[in-house]
């Protein structure tokens, strides 16, 4: 119903806001969630989830769909359409949709986020079968075997330690003479014995049949083009992008606080500058992100929206 007054509104539909709706929900809550494409989010991009506790492993799409049952056991509503804007400055919050007019006494915003490309031939094709943009994610997949990693910035420098103690060798290719990240942090990868560092380098084309067998990348001082082959007797190699990420977030500028990369500044109860305006999961300025971190954070919004609309009614 339109001109229904919810409890909560929750924009988007990834893990982050299945799962503060059925939180809400359970608390008795009247909540919609709004999803503009399909639920599940970057979770259901992913066939192998090997991390989410207690679960030894599952796949994405069933793992959203298990979610999605629990949420509407709760009496959560859905709805799909397309959002064109928001307004929150009034105690009832109004999104403006391609379906109507949608008004809430609180909303969450879980939008999520999208790790960055970077155009390379092939990025697409190998995504999810020897391209991966999540080391926590994937990297077990490569134990003992060649791993790559494009990137120059903090995310790269540290997730490099952290495949180092899995992979055979890791080679980082850095596009700059240098990284960008603060320097211990640079000198702890520089001095790593199982890490080669290559700078002025970029990746130009990854490629082969149903997984990758060869890489190619060149060093864009020099313009010298280099290849790298699969080691006999290797399975795999690993090409891990660690570009950064991109905040689904265009909407909500001017409506709620944002940091210098265009995530929503909250508060340890997912709290943003605005009264009754909550954020959760990928959005969020933070340093994993991850299932299991996104449905905590779900979790904490819908909890402080109940507070919140049980103190303001
Ligand atoms: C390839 C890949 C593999 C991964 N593997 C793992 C793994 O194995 N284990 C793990 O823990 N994590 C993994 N992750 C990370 C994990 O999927 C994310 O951290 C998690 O999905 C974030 O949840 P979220 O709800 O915050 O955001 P998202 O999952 O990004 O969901 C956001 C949702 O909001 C919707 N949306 C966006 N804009 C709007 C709008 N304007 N209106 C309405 N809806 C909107 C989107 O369509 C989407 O459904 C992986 C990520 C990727 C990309």
């Amino acid at each position: 119903m339109m001109n229904e007054i919810y409890d909560v509104i929750i924009i988007g539909g990834g893990p982050a806001g299945i799962s503060a709706g059925l939180y809400a929900g359970r608390a008795g809550l009247n909540t919609l969630i709004i999803e503009k494409q399909y639920l599940g989010g970057q979770a259901v991009t992913t066939f192998e989830i090997v991390n989410y506790p207690g679960i030894n492993e599952i796949d994405g799409p069933s793992l959203v769909d298990n979610m999605r049952k629990q949420a509407e056991s709760f009496g959560v509503k859905f709805e799909y359409t397309e959002i064109e804007y928001v307004n929150f400055e009034d105690k009832i919050k109004i999104i403006n949709t391609q379906k109507g007019q949608f008004s809430a006494k609180s909303v969450i915003i879980a939008t999520g986020a999208n790790p960055r490309k970077v155009g390379f031939k092939g990025e697409d094709e190998f995504y999810g079968r020897g391209v991966s943009y999540c080391a926590t994610c994937d990297g077990g997949f490569y134990r003992d075997l060649d791993v790559f990693i494009v990137g120059g910035g903090y995310a790269a420098a540290e997730e490099s330690l952290y495949l180092a103690r899995l992979a055979r060798k890791v080679t980082i290719f850095v596009r700059k003479p240098k990284f960008s990240c603060p320097k211990p942090m640079a000198d702890k990868v520089l001095s790593n014995e199982k890490i080669e560092v290559k700078f002025n380098c970029e990746v130009s084309e990854i490629g082969g049949e149903n997984q990758p067998t060869y890489l190619e990348y060149f060093n864009n001082v020099t313009n010298e083009k280099f290849r790298y082959d699969l080691s006999s007797g290797d399975r795999a190699f690993g090409l891990f992008v660690l570009a950064g990420f991109i905040p689904t977030t265009d909407l909500f500028k001017g409506a709620v606080e944002l940091d210098e990369y265009n995530y929503i500044k909250t508060d340890e109860n997912m709290k943003t500058n605005v009264e009754g305006v909550y954020a959760a999961g990928d959005l969020r300025s933070k340093l994993l992100r991850q299932i299991v971190t996104a449905v905590s954070d779900g979790a904490i919004a819908a909890t402080s929206c109940e507070k919140y609309i049980e103190e303001n009614n």
